[in-house]
């Protein structure tokens, strides 16, 4: 006898990027449906730039509860939602949409996910540090943002181009009154010694592209703290190197966690299993 087909298609939740390949969400979400027996699939959708406005389009319907949002697509999607939660709006970026009835709740939970991080390592957050951060991407955008609402001491933005570390900075400053000053990333070494935290918010530092940041992790010091928020294929160059001096380094593995497990609770309103979510990270990483 054949079984009972489900009374309706299982609620689709996407992922849009471009490329999206390499992600882990997926696996990692697909686990925990299963771990909670909730009928929900989750699945990476490859959409080009041009192709945003239709595939955004597409997550009004019924079927649809949601979507994650990845690289390049996360400042791009903005004008397209409805509605925007607190840290979206305050960032102009969106990693996580919410479809309740037709309407789209866009929500960054990269915020979350990086102060979450941050915490598995320093309980008291980045209160009353001083913070380097390297890169001025969309990601470090949310890392700033993060920083500023734990009460950081100061920030510094290095990167490439600065134009855009300037930008970042004059954002920052509209958010909190926390002073935050733009670097050209070759000032970043220097810098580095005074820092309390280091974060990696650059795209380097899956393989030996770490060394083109200008760190010198000779000049590293026990009470720093080093969050590389890099996470594909296991603990980062970066990371293993800053752990043989000594000082706390973390990779982006636990911001990934925590990231997906807020939007999990966004799309399902249950509590996400983080210890199914964290094997499904692990697993992949070894
Ligand atoms: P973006 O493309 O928005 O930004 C990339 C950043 O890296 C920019 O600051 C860019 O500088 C810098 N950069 C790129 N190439 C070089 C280079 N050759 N030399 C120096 N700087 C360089 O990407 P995102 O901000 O979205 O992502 C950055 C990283 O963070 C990625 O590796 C991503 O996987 C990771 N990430 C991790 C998350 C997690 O949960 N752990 C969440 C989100 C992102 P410039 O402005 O000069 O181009």
């Amino acid at each position: 006898m054949s079984a009972t087909p489900p009374a309706h298609p299982p609620h689709q939740i996407w992922l849009y990027g471009h490329p999206v390949g390499h992600s882990l969400s997926p696996r990692i979400h697909n686990a925990a449906f299963k771990e909670q027996k909730l009928d929900f699939e989750y699945a990476a959708r490859d959409v080009p730039p041009p192709a945003l406005p239709d595939a955004v389009a597409e997550l009004r319907s019924p079927l649809v509860r949601g979507a994650n949002i990845t690289v390049p697509h996360k400042q791009a999607v903005t004008p397209l939602l409805d509605e925007l939660g607190a840290e979206a709006s305050r960032i102009g970026a969106v990693n996580t949409i919410v479809n309740e009835d037709g309407r789209l709740i866009g929500h960054n939970t990269d915020v979350y996910g990086f102060r979450q991080a941050l915490r598995s390592v320093l309980p008291s957050g980045a209160s009353g540090l001083a913070c380097l951060v390297l890169g001025a991407g969309g990601a470090a955008r949310a890392v700033v943002a993060a920083l500023v609402l734990d009460g950081a001491a100061r920030i510094w933005v290095a990167n490439r181009t600065l134009t855009q570390a300037k930008t970042l900075c004059d954002s920052a400053s509209g958010w909190s009154a926390v002073p935050c000053v733009p670097l050209a990333l070759v000032e970043a070494g220097s810098f580095a010694k005074r820092a309390d935290l280091i974060v990696n918010a650059t795209s380097l530092g899956l393989t030996d592209s770490f060394k083109e940041l200008p760190l010198d992790v000779d000049t590293f010091h026990g009470s720093q703290v080093l969050l590389d928020i890099v996470y594909r294929g296991g603990s980062t160059p970066l990371v293993r190197m800053a752990q043989t001096k000594g000082i706390v380094a973390v990779d982006g593995k636990e911001m990934l966690l925590q990231q997906a497990a807020r939007s999990y609770e966004l799309w399902t309103g249950h509590k996400a299993p983080l210890q199914v979510m964290r094997e499904n990270i692990e697993d992949r990483a070894r």
